[in-house]
């Protein structure tokens, strides 16, 4: 039967340290996770890493290698990411617990990126506002930055607890969400006839797409919807262009 646990990937962005990436693929193991991509790391392999994986290495040996998130989450249908801070233009926010709740009440995406971001810095805004929504691990807010193996190994524990026995039939079948790189080809046309329609003024163009982004993130549409979107832009392109 196939497993629920499969649908989610673990992303690390940029690590920087390799123990880290073995340790990170230990904690996968332990809860029964298969599937991690690395964004650039700094270093990999690395000897550090296979010594911290503890047994881990097939988690190591199937990591998928990528250049740029982008790369990293084109498929996914569901991205969600992670972090300990809250930033300027608020996201839709969730506790891990709540958010795991959450998805044992809808039909499971075939594919759910749960994205993590490096140790120094974490995920850039730019990053962040790639995602359907943010999960925080309440920790003590005077001193609530855990070490990225020990986020990764939480978001992990929670998530076994709530979905290994989710049945497969909820599983989305008909896979009608659209996926990340849809969504971003839909932002990207958006953004093109914004300017081409001089709704955003180059010189100032705000927090206009962000907002627009967090408008349509947040409605998770599905392909069709996409589609009719991309139609109306088309043909507002269209028009533009015979003006
Ligand atoms: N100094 C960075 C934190 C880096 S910790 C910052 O302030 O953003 C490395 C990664 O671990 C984070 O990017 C996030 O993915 C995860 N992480 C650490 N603490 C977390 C918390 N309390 N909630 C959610 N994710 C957390």
């Amino acid at each position: 039967m196939p497993n629920p646990l499969n649908v989610i990937e673990i992303i690390l962005v940029e690590p920087s340290h390799p123990g880290n990436i073995g340790a990170v693929a230990r904690a996968m193991k332990n809860m029964g996770f298969q599937r991690l991509t690395l964004v650039k790391p700094k270093y990999f392999p690395h000897p550090d890493a296979d010594a911290r994986a503890a047994g881990a290495d097939d988690v190591l040996q199937q990591a998928r290698v990528v250049e740029t998130v982008e790369e990293a989450l084109k498929t996914a249908e569901l991205v969600v990411g992670t972090s300990a801070r809250v930033r300027s233009l608020a996201w839709p926010t969730k506790t891990v617990r709540h958010w795991v709740d959450s998805l044992t009440n809808i039909p499971l995406p075939r594919s759910i990126a749960v994205v993590f971001g490096a140790e120094r810095m974490g995920l850039t805004n730019e990053q962040l506002q790639k995602c359907h929504c943010h999960i925080q691990i309440p920790a003590d807010p005077e001193f609530n930055s855990l070490n990225l193996a020990s986020a990764v190994q939480l978001v992990c524990y929670e998530l076994r607890q709530g979905l290994l026995n989710v049945s497969l039939e909820s599983i989305d079948a008909s896979s009608i969400k659209a996926n990340n790189g849809e969504l971003e080809g839909l932002f990207q046309h958006l953004e093109q006839i914004l300017y081409d329609i001089e709704f955003i003024n180059p010189k100032q163009p705000k927090q206009l797409m962000p907002r627009l982004r967090r408008l349509f993130l947040r409605a998770e549409p599905d392909k069709q919807e996409v589609n009719i979107l991309r139609g109306i832009l088309t043909a507002i392109e269209k028009l533009v262009l015979t003006r």
